[in-house]
């Protein structure tokens, strides 16, 4: 157990990383040093920061640590997806999970505990909302994977096993805003975990006014959960619509290429219900709606969970739909879902029963 007044160095920026060490009386290197210990090198313990004094070291334990989420529960797919169910320090719980491919893979992080926004056909959202995530706790799920995996430190180039981040887990990332955002700069910052930033995606079911920062404030990528091609439908299966319509949704995303640039595309993601949004004439709908955004589109078979109130569309239904798509000349590949048998699937978090 740690002692409660010591402060976890996790999450703190390094402007912030800085002072801290100013407030020791260290030099302004060391924190560069520290900086490099213990997110390029995912060093724990300042016992073995052997390139740092020993007086150093022994101010840091005095009033520092440098925490991990304790993982309460790992499990492996059949397809070696894993799933961590990660507990923190207030007793909340959060679960990430890692999907691999042949030489590299995406760890899917969650950004709050729950989600107020409720969307039907979501289990995180059937929980509703606890609280955001710290920036700490953003970023240590992802070093719980690379801890598991080993890769550490970070390689210097490619492949990676832990190649891409998406933020795609439990929790609407732009209404932690701050957190999110700080959390990213630290992940993406090249003397430490260095992802870069077109490795990493934020997916947001379409908080408008916030949109375009993605791009000037983060710049990563940005999926948006469309999985509606009217504000009709959209409206009965995510409430956020109501507040943010179709309409200021895609002129946010307008926005967010103006500064991200034209050749940065916008992958809209669209889950398949049976019988609600997976017609023909939604998909012409969906046509005009992205027309001229730069739409790339992603096919989500709708994943069920225990009391869901949709039904997945038939593969032969995604499939002439993704032609539809794909005849108007856009990209539009049907996801595989991953991690099934463990409900690591996206929209399938949860951790309250
Ligand atoms: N709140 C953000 C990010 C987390 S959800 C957002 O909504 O974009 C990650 C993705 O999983 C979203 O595209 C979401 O719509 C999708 N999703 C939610 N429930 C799902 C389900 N039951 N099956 C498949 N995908 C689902
Ligand atoms: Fe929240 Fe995203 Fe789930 Fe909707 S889909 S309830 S926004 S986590």
């Amino acid at each position: 157990m740690e002692i409660p007044f010591k402060k976890d160095l996790i999450g703190l920026s390094r402007e912030e990383l800085l002072e801290e060490l100013k407030s020791l009386g260290e030099k302004s290197f060391r924190a560069k040093q520290l900086w490099q210990w213990i997110y390029n090198k995912g060093e724990k313990d300042f016992d073995q920061m052997t390139s740092l004094p020993v007086v150093t070291r022994s101010k840091l334990r005095d009033f520092y640590f440098i925490s991990r989420p304790e993982i309460i529960k790992e499990q492996t797919s059949v397809d070696r997806t894993k799933k961590w169910l990660l507990g923190f320090s207030d007793g909340e719980m959060v679960e990430s999970v890692y999907i691999p491919e042949a030489d590299r893979g995406a760890v899917c992080i969650s950004t709050q505990v729950g989600c107020s926004l409720g969307c039907k056909f979501c289990h995180t959202g059937s929980q509703g909302f606890t609280r955001n995530l710290s920036s700490g706790e953003i970023v240590s799920q992802f070093m719980i994977a690379r801890d598991s995996y080993g890769e550490w430190p970070t390689p210097s180039g490619e492949p990676r096993y832990l190649s891409n981040i998406v933020l795609m887990g439990m929790g609407e990332p732009l209404l932690n805003f701050a957190n999110v955002s700080k959390a990213i700069k630290i992940l993406m910052d090249e003397e430490g975990i260095s992802v870069s930033r077109r490795r990493i995606t934020l997916s947001t079911s379409g908080i408008a006014p916030l949109i375009p920062k993605v791009a000037s404030d983060m710049g990563v990528k940005l999926a948006i959960s469309l999985h509606a091609s009217n504000n009709i439908v959209r409206n009965q299966i995510m409430p956020i619509n109501r507040k943010y319509p179709l309409e200021a949704v895609i002129s946010a995303c307008r926005e967010y290429r103006k500064i991200a640039g034209y050749r940065q595309h916008i992958t809209f993601e669209y889950l398949m219900l049976s019988g609600i949004n997976d017609q023909d004439i939604h998909a012409q709908e969906l046509i005009s709606l992205v027309s001229g955004i730069g739409a790339k589109f992603n096919l989500i078979p709708f994943n069920e969970w225990p009391g869901s109130p949709y039904k997945p569309s038939s593969p032969e239904r995604v499939k002439h739909f993704s032609e539809i798509l794909q005849k108007a000349g856009f990209a539009a590949p049907i996801r595989v879902a991953r991690g099934q048998d463990i409900l690591a699937a996206c929209g399938q978090l949860k951790t309250k029963n």
